[in-house]
């Protein structure tokens, strides 16, 4: 098994030529340095500005009571010593994925616990830079583990306003400025500088200073080109171990970094970093939408992710999606929807972050899957159908396959809460994305509270209600989604005189008084996407439905203060469905409780009960579930009522189902 270290050795040795890459022309290329930054469609608001409420809070709730919360004290690549804690342990990215993570999960929850926790790290962080500017543990000199670092330090700032940030990182990104000429970018951090100009954008944003603008540019140019990538994406199939391994050789080095899943996640904010550089809006809009097309047309899966496992793995819903790649792409939607202000990259947000994301993890959030799989009927020791994963991927548990997920899943909901609103440039407010929160903030001198009551997206109505000490005009703008057919918006009761179109932002601008109600209604009928194998996939506004074919969980072994899971099926899960783009809105749904857990893998939140036989010859093999059958399926077994529940909650699941032949046709 090629371990994610080795991998970083034969990096280390295949690009310790390199020189600083040449950009390749097409169109859209950048020219010359950048003197200014172009402004972002919205302005995040400062992290605990926004606070979980609700099921979003019980979420992270369950999330600080599970691994995050307790991680260091049992998992050594994080715990008392870590390099980024001075100690002699782990020195690479471990740390600051956690602290990544950790840092607004224990802000957005005020938990003094855990904001100690993250303290250990930042402290010794800001406390232990070289005189050069150098930051980080002297085990290592690799740029790509400060990367992270310097992202959980500006989310630190934006909570604190501590006064040695912005002075810790001019430091470090002027000394940066002079190494790199000489200690160019490679592997990682070659293919994830963007997530470093992010950093080195925001710092320019509070200080002005020139500098940083040749820094973003020489990252750029020392990186991977992305953008040119896409332009002539040849990554279109499966990636093999044979592929790879007759790779291997230094100059094809790119194969292995440009099909890597997590490197492809942080890639899809590529434009929008490149447009703050650049300005060229409608070049680097196209850029992007180029790049997530080619992803979903060649590697798309129903729960909103693409495959990799741990490379870019096609079509087949029973390849894998591992749980760095999901928090990374989230987190790049998150900044590229800021950017760009585009309502259809809020849909997949919310796809992602409703679906794949609670479905890497056990209810209690003590175990997580490395690789999880759209059809998955068997969690177990099982060597396929992974492309390059190892046997114990799709586990749940403490460090399956490999410990990078262990360490960065964090940041996932903490991400997500705090992208749920932002400030636009007209002094208005925007509500992007959807789930219960509260919001402190101001518009103009005013101090404004929101307070938005929702099972979203659970229920269809979202409330949200003003509070201010005095009438305050400012725009709101309201995202509709993408797939709702009848969208609502009500002001005290009143349909508000607005344009409510699909996938664009509703702009209310008015006299707000203390105590308005603003009622949002989403009509969610089911509806039926198509993916491979023409297959089928159930969703129901934001949230994709699956069969949960009942789960045994067998403990493989103990793991400190959790444990590593088989899980087998309980039932027979090979149905093919008796529903079409046509019928699928007639599908009966019965909405339930909401309970403590959201996605419990025992729910009653929401269900979809459909007719549907089963087909004999669709079976699995090791463990894996064949190729969904091609074609109208027939069968002569007995029509069955199937009840499917919300995809995060399926731990095991079929998503993706072949179709029944229509009793009409
Ligand atoms: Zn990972």
């Amino acid at each position: 098994m090629l371990t994610r270290r080795k991998f970083v050795e034969v990096g280390v040795s295949a690009i310790a030529a390199a020189t600083l890459q040449q950009g390749s022309a097409f169109a859209g290329e950048r020219r010359g340095s950048p003197t200014n930054l172009a402004p972002a469609a919205f302005t995040p608001l400062p992290l605990g500005q926004i606070r979980p409420a609700g099921w979003l809070r019980r979420q992270l709730r369950i999330q600080a009571d599970g691994l995050s919360g307790h991680l260091d004290e049992f998992w050594p690549d994080v715990g008392p010593q870590s390099g980024w804690l001075g100690g002699p342990g782990e020195s690479w990215e471990r740390g600051p994925y956690f602290v990544d993570g950790l840092l607004p999960l224990a802000w957005l929850l005020d938990d003094q616990r855990l904001k100690a926790k993250t303290m250990r790290f930042i402290d010794w962080t800001l406390n232990h830079q070289a005189p050069n500017g150098m930051i980080g543990p002297n085990g290592n000199d690799d740029w790509w583990p400060r990367m992270v670092m310097v992202k959980a330090l500006a989310q630190y700032h934006d909570a604190t306003a501590d006064s040695r940030v912005l002075p810790f990182l001019t430091r470090y990104f002027h000394y940066q400025l002079t190494a790199l000429p000489t200690r160019p970018l490679r592997d990682w951090g070659k293919y994830r500088w963007q997530d470093e100009v992010l950093v080195v954008e925001w710092l320019y944003d509070r200080t002005g200073d020139v500098s940083l603008l040749r820094l973003a540019d020489l990252l750029e140019r020392q990186g991977y080109d992305w953008i040119a990538g896409f332009a002539n994406f040849k990554h279109t199939g499966v990636t093999t171990r044979a592929s790879l391994n007759a790779a291997s050789v230094p100059s094809d080095e790119s194969e292995r970094m440009e099909t890597h899943g997590v490197n492809n996640g942080q890639a899809l904010k590529t434009a929008a970093v490149r447009y703050r550089l650049s300005g060229d809006d409608a070049i680097e809009r196209a850029n992007f939408k180029r790049q997530i097309a080619a992803i979903d047309r060649f590697h798309g899966m129903p729960n909103g992710m693409f495959s990799c496992d741990e490379h870019l793995a096609g079509l087949d819903p029973s390849h894998g999606t591992e749980l760095c790649t999901i928090v990374e792409t989230l987190y790049s939607l998150e900044i590229t929807l800021a950017t760009f202000g585009d309502a259809f990259i809020a849909d997949r947000i919310e796809k992602i972050a409703f679906n794949a994301l609670p479905g890497a993890f056990d209810d209690a959030m003590w175990a997580h899957q490395y690789d999880q799989q759209a059809n998955q009927i068997l969690v177990g020791l099982n060597s396929k159908p992974w492309t390059t994963n190892g046997p114990e991927s799709n586990l749940y548990g403490l460090e399956p396959n490999f410990g990078c997920c262990t360490a960065n899943f964090h940041q996932g909901w903490p991400k997500f809460t705090s992208s749920l609103w932002a400030r636009s440039p007209d002094g208005g407010l925007v509500a992007s994305l959807y789930a219960p929160c509260e919001i402190e903030t101001t518009v103009g001198d005013h101090n404004i509270s929101l307070s938005v009551d929702t099972e979203y997206p659970f229920k269809q109505d979202i409330r949200i209600v003003l509070s201010s000490e005095t009438a305050v005009r400012f725009p709101l703008r309201l995202r509709i989604p993408g797939w709702t057919n009848t969208a609502t918006v009500s002001v005290n009761g009143q349909p508000a005189p607005i344009d409510v179109k699909p996938e664009t932002f509703a702009l209310i601008d008015r006299l707000w008084a203390p105590g308005d109600v603003v009622v949002l209604h989403f009509s969610m009928a089911p509806s039926v996407s198509r993916w491979y194998h023409n297959s089928l996939a159930l969703m129901r506004g934001p949230l994709v439905f699956s069969l949960d074919p009942g789960q045994s969980w067998v403990k493989l072994r103990d793991r400190g203060l959790t444990a590593d899971w088989q899980v087998y099926p309980q039932k027979f899960w090979n149905y093919a469905l008796l529903v079409d783009e046509r019928s699928a809105a007639q599908v009966e749904v019965v909405e339930g409780t909401l309970g403590s857990k959201p996605f419990a893998s025992v729910t009653d939140s929401v269900k979809l009960r459909l007719r549907a036989r089963r087909i004999d010859a669709w079976r699995s093999e090791d463990g894996v579930v064949a190729p969904v059958p091609k074609g109208l399926q027939t069968s002569s077994l007995p029509e069955e009522i199937l009840e499917l529940i919300p995809y995060g909650a399926a731990k095991l699941r079929i998503t993706a189902f072949p179709q029944l032949q229509p009793e009409d046709s």
